[in-house]
């Protein structure tokens, strides 16, 4: 087990104006290799802060990255306050000055004087050039710990991690890779996930959450030499239905695979998710083969021109009901000739809402040859949430019958 730390540098990122993207990128590069994952520092630019993280960072893992705090300005501290926390001396480094010097002939300016500042160096550092801005980079070995030190900006930290960080860890160690497998899921709250897949976990096998709305991804990480299949086959089973994709793409992605396997299509009627469901679909290339058209049917005056749905049923079920939903899925497949149609009506909130149907009810329905499928939601979140959530859940009535 080799375990990393991240010192991520910048008054912006503590003061809440920059998140830190550099970390995530540089913990997933260095997850997906194989190492562990140990802490991220985030510091402002205060001296004393940066050395004692670099300090502390050093007496913990034997792979740090600091990034940030690299630039001309007076509030670019990192490489003084590497000096300090190493007790090294700091100074012009003769081949850095040259290349920064280089990087502004090249473009026909001179170098400012403020400039020279980024060729001061530790004493001992590997020079880093890079090729893609000014501030160097460079490699530090200290006490059994190897610490690289990029620029902030993520275009050029990116590529300076994949040109040098990569490379030069993949000399140093040698680590088994891990395989990762997604379970996408959709429907289910995280907990419950939790819950099911509660003792699948072995030697060699660990497992994962992440929630981003309106899917919930289970993730199996499995060493090097673990046989998945069993693994595997049991998440599906303890999963189940819920799953939409193992290592695949989007709802809408599999969806339209299916359909189109099928050779079959959709057309959609949307009250609350006015057009998401439809635009969804058709974030899919090859979306054309499948997906006929959709109705966005708002007014009651909509759902009745484009749907046929009665002034009876609107009166007597209202907008928002089981009803209404069923005979909005059948009509747009009558009408449009689609293989199945979709629908989605309801209270998106914050307002509109009743005691009987309270904000966060809606109403989704799936039609096809063979019938009509249905279901009532109670969602708790705020208006956008509630419509990202019909959407999906919606798309996930179909899926279910194309399984
Ligand atoms: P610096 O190298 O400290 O001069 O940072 C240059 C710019 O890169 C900053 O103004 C930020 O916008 C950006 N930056 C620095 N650190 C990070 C980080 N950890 N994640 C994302 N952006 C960053
Ligand atoms: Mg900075």
């Amino acid at each position: 087990m080799v375990r990393f730390e991240i010192i991520s540098q910048g008054e912006e990122l503590v003061s809440g104006t920059t998140s830190d993207t550099n970390a995530t990128f540089m913990c997933a590069a260095f997850k997906e290799r194989g190492f562990t994952p140990g802490r991220i520092t985030v510091v402002g630019d205060e001296l004393a802060g940066i050395r004692d993280a670099l300090a502390e960072a050093v007496r913990r893992v034997p792979v740090v990255v600091c990034t940030g705090g690299l630039g001309p300005t007076s509030d670019d501290l990192t490489t003084e306050a590497a000096g300090l926390a190493f007790g090294l001396a700091i100074a012009e480094h003769p081949v850095a000055l040259a290349q920064v010097k280089a990087r502004y002939a090249s473009r026909n300016r001179p170098m400012p004087p403020a400039n020279q500042k980024q060729a001061i160096l530790p004493a001992g550092a590997t020079l880093l050039e890079n090729h893609w801005g000014t501030a160097p980079g460079y490699r530090l070995d200290v006490s059994g710990t190897v610490v690289y030190f990029l620029p902030g900006v993520p275009s050029e930290m990116r590529r300076m991690f994949d040109t040098y960080v990569l490379p030069d860890l993949a000399l140093r160690y040698t680590l088994p890779p891990r395989r990762t497998i997604v379970f996408r899921c959709v429907g289910l709250p995280e907990s419950e996930a939790a819950q099911r897949m509660d003792g699948v976990e072995r030697p060699g096998v660990t497992v994962g959450y992440r929630a981003s709305l309106p899917e919930i991804h289970v993730k199996l990480h499995l060493d090097d030499g673990v046989d998945a299949a069993p693994v595997v086959a049991e998440t599906r089973a303890r999963l189940g239905e819920f799953v939409f994709t193992v290592d695949g793409g989007s709802l809408a992605e599999v969806v339209g695979k299916r359909l189109a396997a099928r050779g079959e299509t959709v057309a959609t009627a949307e009250s609350c998710t006015a057009g998401r469901i439809a635009a969804d679909l058709t974030t899919i290339a090859g979306a054309s083969a499948w997906f006929i058209g959709g109705a966005v049917v708002y007014a009651n005056s909509e759902k009745m021109r484009q749907c046929g749905v009665s002034t009876v049923m609107l009166a007597e079920d209202g907008a928002v009901s089981e009803a209404v939903a069923r005979a909005l899925a059948e009509g747009i497949r009558t009408r449009s000739g689609a293989s199945w149609g979709i629908a989605a009506t309801g209270i998106a909130g914050p307002d509109g809402g009743t005691k009987e149907k309270p904000v966060g009810t809606v109403h989704i329905a799936v039609a096809g040859g063979s019938g009509t499928w249905h279901r009532r939601l109670q969602l708790p979140f705020d208006r956008a949430r509630n419509l990202q959530m019909t959407t999906a859940l919606a798309l996930d009535l179909l899926r279910r019958q194309l399984d």
